[in-house]
């Protein structure tokens, strides 16, 4: 049985990340999952949140939004809409996109596309807990 396994994750733009980890584990449209080396044939879409690994006992952190993972021959890939490693994410950018989407629900209660804002302010959020859960393992 192998002990690790390779994670790769791919958005239209670039190649995010490609290594071999102890453990993934992604949010899943229907809830997280988790995946260990040599898991069976798995495929699931993804919604709003932070992905994890484990790589020599430390966890490192990425976002990702919208996408699919798939799990196949003892790798994991990531075809993800967006996705940004921790360190990659601009805090300042994501605290003015919640503010944006605050300012809409307070100016624009009649007009506003909820589930649109909403999705915004989810993205925003996700990315700031991204790089905090990244800076307190100490790897972003
Ligand atoms: P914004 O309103 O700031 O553009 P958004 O959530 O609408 O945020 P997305 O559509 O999710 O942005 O992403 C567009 C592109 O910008 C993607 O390439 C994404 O990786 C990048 N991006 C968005 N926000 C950030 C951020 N805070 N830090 C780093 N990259 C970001």
């Amino acid at each position: 049985m192998a002990n690790t396994l390779k994670i790769e994750i791919v958005t239209p733009d670039r190649k995010v990340l490609s290594e071999e980890v102890d453990y993934v584990g992604a949010p899943g449209i229907l809830g997280e999952f988790g995946i260990l080396p040599s898991h069976v044939p798995f495929l699931s879409a993804l919604g709003i949140g932070n992905l994890y690994y484990k790589q020599n006992g430390k966890a490192y952190y990425v976002f990702v939004a919208g996408g699919f993972a798939e799990v196949n021959n003892n790798k994991v890939t990531i075809l993800a809409e967006v996705a940004e490693k921790a360190s990659e994410i601009d805090t300042a950018r994501a605290q003015k996109a919640i503010e944006r989407a605050e300012e809409r629900v307070a100016k624009a209660k009649e007009k506003i596309d909820a589930a649109r804002n909403q999705a915004a302010l989810r993205r925003a959020i996700t990315r700031i807990s991204c790089q905090t859960s990244g800076k307190s393992a100490g790897t972003c």
